[in-house]
């Protein structure tokens, strides 16, 4: 349930916040430059709507059906902006994220990361810890890949993104911009909860075969726990065909953003699985209103440890930023600062 304040009586909001604390709920405030709203968290089934509607302060009060609440944009009708390393997603922010499937040496990231900073890449991803279907794949460097990461973001400023598998790892993650809960842990709850005791950005991967309802339950579980900063991440989802690794779901962009306030970006590179779809659905997602694009980068695909079929070249990233650019006004958004 959602109480709209009215602009003149906001003023008395807390007397009014006390009361419903009084009746064991919990609230979270939205302050818009127009509108003060207060969001009922817990079992509001007891509640007597009339009586708070009829309270002189409250301008309307309105039931919310979806499970979802803190996410939920009618809790927060303005985009939410998150801050990562100092870069600003959300909004009319477009961002870049840019960078191999996994780190695999201190040459390879670093001349990645040169590269893509050069065409305009906001943030360097690179997986150190993997999740591998087999377990005889390559697993990632794991801390090792992590101190590597750092010295990229040393050698070029580019804040880094990388994923966690397991929580005992975290304190790993403190020079970590935002930290990836990847599609296949998008359901795992504890993993879900402990990141939202963190003041970190969390990148939220839609798990394979799951639902835009089950995904927003999950941003649902990190931000109940007290950290909003989430962002969404459509990486494809599993479907019949088989002739691209995954299916995009591009739909699922202005569906997102119509039902929350939360930033959502693209993975062209795991929705597609090949290399020569990256180009176009990057250029898709940015039409369809995304709010930025991940993207796998390698400076020699064929020689990739890890999803080298799906990694762009460094030219072929520059020349998707160009085209990008071009779109970016027809959807009233800019490449973030
Ligand atoms: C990745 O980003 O390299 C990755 C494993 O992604 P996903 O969880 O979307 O498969
Ligand atoms: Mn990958």
């Amino acid at each position: 349930m959602i109480l709209i304040i009215k602009n003149d009586k906001k003023d008395e909001v807390g007397k009014l916040i006390n009361w419903i604390k009084g009746r064991g709920l919990d609230v979270h405030m939205s302050e818009g430059e127009n509108t003060t709203i207060v969001g009922l968290i817990g079992d509001t089934s007891k509640l007597d709507i009339d009586l708070i509607s009829s309270l002189d302060i409250v301008e309307a009060v309105k039931r919310i059906q979806e499970p979802y609440k803190k996410a939920n944009r009618k809790f927060h009708p303005a985009d939410t902006v998150i801050d990562a390393g100092g870069v600003k997603i959300g909004g009319n922010n477009f961002i870049l994220i840019a960078g191999p499937c996994s780190v695999e040496s201190e040459e390879q990231i670093i001349e990645i990361a040169e590269a893509v900073k050069k065409s305009g890449a906001h943030l360097l991803r690179g997986g150190a810890f993997k999740p591998r279907t087999s377990p005889y794949a390559f697993q990632g460097m794991g801390a090792e890949g992590l101190e590597l990461l750092k010295k990229a973001k040393k050698a070029t400023g580019l804040g880094i993104v990388t994923e966690i598998m397991n929580i005992n790892y975290l304190s790993l993650f403190q020079d970590v911009d935002i930290i990836q809960i990847g599609a296949r842990n998008m359901q795992n709850f504890d993993l879900l909860k402990e990141l939202g005791q963190s003041d970190k950005p969390v990148l939220l991967k839609r798990g394979l075969a799951n639902t835009i309802e089950e995904w927003l339950m999950s941003a649902e579980y990190i931000m109940s726990k007290g950290n909003e900063k989430v962002i969404l991440c459509e990486r494809g989802i599993r479907t019949f065909e088989h002739f691209t690794r995954n299916t995009l779901d591009l739909s699922a962009i202005p569906i997102v953003k119509e039902l929350t306030h939360l930033p959502v970006i693209v993975d062209p590179s795991h929705a597609s699985g090949l290399s020569r779809l990256v180009p176009p659905m990057s250029l898709a997602a940015a039409a369809a209103g995304s709010d930025g694009l991940i993207i796998e980068v390698h400076n020699d695909p064929t020689k990739a440890l890890c999803d080298g079929a799906q990694s762009i070249k460094p030219d072929i990233f520059d020349a998707i930023v160009k085209k990008v650019s071009v779109i970016l006004p027809l959807v009233g958004k800019a490449f973030s600062k």
